[in-house]
């Protein structure tokens, strides 16, 4: 069952000049993806730094306004919602962020932190029901209820970050977009949060849209895996599809970077040349051109559309089969 569906949406943030202090150019940080994630379904979105994945994943769950297009969730379009609907419908959808100290209060006790939460959203009775929940939510994610009176500082980033997951699940979301939640822990420390989040997944149903730039990570943890590059979706496969057998050139260099545990195993590095272009004034055409290491005249004129080349394997390439 779709939990979310993800219509030619587009986030362009205007860029001012700075003579006529007016928007006279636009940052296409999200340029017209759709995309459809399953109930329970964990959806990578992977791709370079400045691509748009995170202003995707907040644009979804309206941290960022969309400029145009629509999401709906559970079939109601959000995208639409203001006011005391949009706050209602909040709780549904949360975000871990990639620094848990820097998303914590440092001046909130941890039940400070997980029982704003419940608060806001009214979700407990009465104080026992408010501590209750709270320990049960500590206990869930792996941390000690005594510790509750503790503030961020007194525990390590990966402790931290198990916080931020409590609070999250505090108001019982059914769509957490977890932004790049393990790449500034400790390889160790990742894995047991990547356990974590799967454990948590199986206990409570929960949709992950997983946003993160280590292939390896997110291939481990989603079904399927959405590339950007420039605001633009130019693959959409199972996970698997897309680490064994990626079509987009840009994919293929992506998978290439990833190293490989097996010595045995070869795989040659591909190298991109150049930078990733400027996302306010992007090639024409397919905006992979100037970096393609196959690309041909036409790609300089033609947007390739996504297209589905094998059952749920869409690629946006002109020369992909
Ligand atoms: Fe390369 Fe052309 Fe395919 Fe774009 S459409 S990825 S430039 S071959």
């Amino acid at each position: 069952m779709n939990l979310l569906e993800v219509r030619n949406l587009k986030v362009y943030f205007p860029v001012q000049h700075r003579l006529f202090r007016r928007a006279t150019q636009f940052l296409r940080a999200v340029d017209d993806v759709s995309f459809i994630q399953n109930a329970g379904e964990t959806l990578g979105l992977v791709g370079e730094s400045g691509c748009g994945k995170t202003t995707l994943g907040r644009s979804v769950i309206r941290l960022v306004e969309p400029t145009s297009g629509s999401v709906l969730f559970e079939g109601e379009d959000i995208s639409r919602l203001s006011g005391s609907a949009l706050r209602a419908r909040r709780r549904k959808f949360q975000m871990i962020f990639q620094d848990p100290y820097g998303s914590l209060d440092p001046r909130m006790t941890v039940e400070q932190i997980i029982g704003e939460a419940i608060d806001i959203h009214k979700l407990a009775q009465n104080s026992a029901a408010r501590g209750k929940r709270i320990e049960e939510l500590l206990k869930d994610v792996g941390l000690d209820p005594t510790h509750a009176q503790r503030y961020p500082h007194e525990f390590s980033g990966g402790q931290r970050q198990r916080i931020g997951i409590a609070r999250a699940l505090a108001v019982e979301p059914r769509l957490i977009v977890c932004d790049e939640p393990v790449s500034a822990l400790d390889v160790s420390v990742q894995a047991q949060i990547i356990n974590l989040l799967k454990d948590l997944q199986r206990a409570h149903g929960l949709t992950y849209l997983f946003i993160a730039h280590d292939l390896a990570v997110v291939e481990h943890i989603s079904e399927r895996i959405v590339v950007m590059y420039l605001g633009k979706v130019v693959e959409l496969a199972a996970a698997r599809a897309i680490c064994r057998s990626p079509r987009h050139p840009y994919t293929q260099a992506l998978i290439s970077a990833v190293p490989v545990v097996d010595p045995d195993a070869k795989r040659s590095r591909i190298f991109l040349p150049g930078e990733v272009p400027s996302p306010i004034d992007p090639p024409s055409g397919c905006p992979f051109h100037p970096r393609c290491p196959i690309a041909e005249a036409r790609c300089k004129t033609e947007a390739p559309p996504l297209r589905e080349l094998a059952p749920g394997h869409r690629v946006a390439c002109h020369l992909a089969k």
